[in-house]
């Protein structure tokens, strides 16, 4: 192998990735196209190139520069065989990005490096794989975030107001709150949470009650199941904050937006438990159905009742079983 040809090889590959020149596209199973200035797709691994350069050499052992490109933007592992380190193959200083499946996996994935425009491509790389930038479901600068119990009070005017909570025992405030102007505003709750909004008490207070108030077993409602709120920062508190923030004096605008419910998601934290039913006029609005995760449902027995809402309300979710309620509630009450 002609060393000195391979070195050129690398360096116009190189050149090629950071102009732009080289468009990769993943073809899964070690297999990448690149589509060269020519237009013309190249079916490319790390030892193997459709192109011309590639099979007139191919006896040779020689990479041709799109196999070259390849190893710059997905560098392997150093062979284990006691070859050399390939002084063509820098992967000692590593960046990262985060990007998401389409399952809604968040992953942290490398990027090499080195120039800029190499740079660049293996993030398009990432992309055309089908790695996404923003998570499922969600547009850009929305995110998501799992509630499990919900406040309510009013506006001078009268307009409820429901607050959301997080299960996080430390996070005593609000996680956000939201206006219920509209007949269609307080459907959406009440389709989302499963809760009808004149089952939950009215806090009298003028701010959202706090998780460890003394009265917050009556106003904070949980949830029949965690669900979850698609928000987004408040352009007025990103102002605020830019100009200076609370070292302004000016009053702090509230931080987070409820920009929707995100009914497509199933509850994670209970995948047994089926959507609910949707409400009819005769159902018990009151009364959310206690049920546990393998979906029997909480008997008609007080204690039970007792000790099935309170795991809901220190847990945050219901309890796996009958028996894994019995368990936690002795452990917890000491007996
Ligand atoms: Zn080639």
């Amino acid at each position: 192998m002609d060393t000195q040809k391979q070195e050129e090889r690398y360096e116009r590959a190189r050149a090629a990735l950071a102009s732009g020149e080289y468009k990769v596209t993943s073809l899964g199973e070690g297999a990448w196209s690149i589509v060269n200035g020519d237009n013309v797709p190249y079916r490319v691994t790390h030892a193997t190139c459709e192109c011309k350069d590639y099979q007139h050499h191919a006896h040779s052992d020689s990479k041709c520069k799109h196999i070259c490109a390849i190893h710059i933007l997905f560098p392997q592992a150093p062979e284990k065989k006691g070859g050399q380190p390939n002084m063509n193959e820098p992967n000692a200083l590593t960046g990262w990005t985060r990007l998401y499946h389409s399952s809604g996996a968040q992953v942290t994935l490398p990027i090499t490096y080195g120039v800029a425009g190499i740079m660049y491509a293996q993030v398009d790389a990432y992309l055309s794989a089908g790695f996404q930038v923003n998570a499922p479901g969600l547009e850009e600068g929305e995110q998501k975030q799992e509630v499990v119990s919900v406040s309510r009070r009013e506006s001078s005017d009268g307009t409820p107001i429901v607050a959301f909570y997080l299960a996080h025992p430390k996070t005593v405030k609000k996680f956000l709150h939201a206006y219920l102007n509209k007949p269609e505003d307080i459907a959406a709750f009440e389709a989302a949470t499963g809760l009808k909004l004149d089952s939950i008490p009215t806090w009298p207070g003028e701010r959202d009650i706090d998780k460890d108030h003394k009265d917050a077993g009556t106003y904070i409602v949980p949830l029949p199941r965690p669900i979850n709120l698609v928000w987004e920062v408040n352009p007025k508190w990103q102002t605020w904050s830019a100009e200076g923030g609370k070292s302004t004096g000016a009053i702090e605008p509230h931080k987070r937006i409820l920009v929707r419910y995100d009914a497509a998601s199933k509850p994670v934290t209970a995948p047994l438990n089926p959507a609910p039913e949707p409400a009819t006029p005769t159902a018990n609005l009151g009364e959310p159905a206690r049920k546990y995760l393998d979906n029997t449902l909480c008997k008609d027995d007080p204690a039970e009742r007792v000790a099935f809402d309170a795991y809901l309300k220190a847990i945050g979710q219901s309890p796996a079983s009958l028996e894994s309620l019995r368990t936690w509630y002795r452990a917890s009450n000491g007996k």
